[in-house]
């Protein structure tokens, strides 16, 4: 004989209120997916998905494994990346902006494991590294 189905009240069913912390990752979502739409880019990311992110990366820094600070955009929404949840990873602010400066000069295209090329929109030159 099998044992009864536990009884479910109203009470177990209610979630607990979001904390400060999640709270403030909704605002960030919220924030990023504005910014999003009003550079006409694509913006479909929701608080679930972020959070996942944020938990693969342990919240930290996805590229020096600092403090996590901010959202960062791995293609930028200038260049028309997306806040979408494959385009999102958390970053700390140095690396951010560090990038950001970056990708304002040179375009990086990975070529494969072992060769990229540098292309500097600048001046137009390419670097090779194979
Ligand atoms: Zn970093």
């Amino acid at each position: 004989m099998s044992e009864p189905d536990p009884i479910v009240t109203q009470s177990q069913l209610l979630l607990p209120a979001p904390g400060p912390a999640i709270m403030q990752e909704m605002k960030r979502v919220w924030r990023h997916n504005w910014r999003a739409l009003q550079k006409g880019q694509t913006a479909t990311l929701t608080i679930g998905e972020w959070l996942d992110v944020l938990n693969r990366h342990g919240w930290r820094c996805a590229h020096c494994g600092g403090p996590f600070e901010s959202m960062d955009h791995i293609r930028s929404l200038r260049r028309g990346g997306g806040t979408v949840a494959t385009n999102v990873v958390p970053s700390c602010l140095r690396c951010n902006s560090l990038r950001d400066q970056v990708e304002t000069a040179i375009e990086v295209v990975v070529v494969n494991r072992h060769s990229f090329v540098v292309k500097d929109l600048y001046a137009e030159l390419v670097m090779v590294n194979s």
